[in-house]
């Protein structure tokens, strides 16, 4: 098979349906995400009142990879505010329309126990090939506390 955007690209995707898992996507509101990190989000925000965070959750299939235990991301900067617990990190992989970013939140299933896990993406990183995205690489930790 030739290497080619496209071909890598339906691979991933084949990848997905094989080995990924339905998860929510939620975003961060795009007007309070210049104002840092954990910075606290205006109560007067037209978008999300103040939440930091849209109301749509948005369904995609991911693969999940544990990782270990947290702060083995390499060049990360670890500030945790009050209401996040280390916990295990993890890497979520999905493809590149989801266009995910820092700060988002992903939902996350247990298949076994039905509980849910909040992770906040640390690192959204691009993968590419052939100068366009091909698919993300998410470096996430737990979130707790997090309204669901
Ligand atoms: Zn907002």
């Amino acid at each position: 098979m030739s290497l080619s955007y496209q071909n890598l690209k339906t691979r991933f995707h084949k990848i997905m349906i094989d080995h990924g898992k339905d998860v929510f996507l939620r975003r961060r509101c795009s007007s309070c995400s210049q104002t840092g990190a954990y910075a606290k989000f205006p109560d007067d925000c037209e978008e999300c009142g103040g939440v930091g965070y849209v109301q749509t959750l948005e369904r995609y299939t991911m693969r999940k990879q544990i990782v270990g235990t947290q702060g083995s991301w390499p060049n990360t900067l670890h500030v945790f505010p009050t209401g996040v617990i280390l916990g295990e990190g993890c890497y979520f992989f999905c493809e590149a329309e989801v266009l995910p970013k820092y700060g988002d939140l992903i939902y996350d299933q247990d298949s076994s126990t039905n509980e849910w896990t909040v992770y906040e993406v640390n690192k959204a990183l691009e993968r590419r090939y052939d100068s366009r995205v091909l698919f993300w690489n998410l470096a996430c930790d737990i979130r707790e506390g997090s309204a669901l």
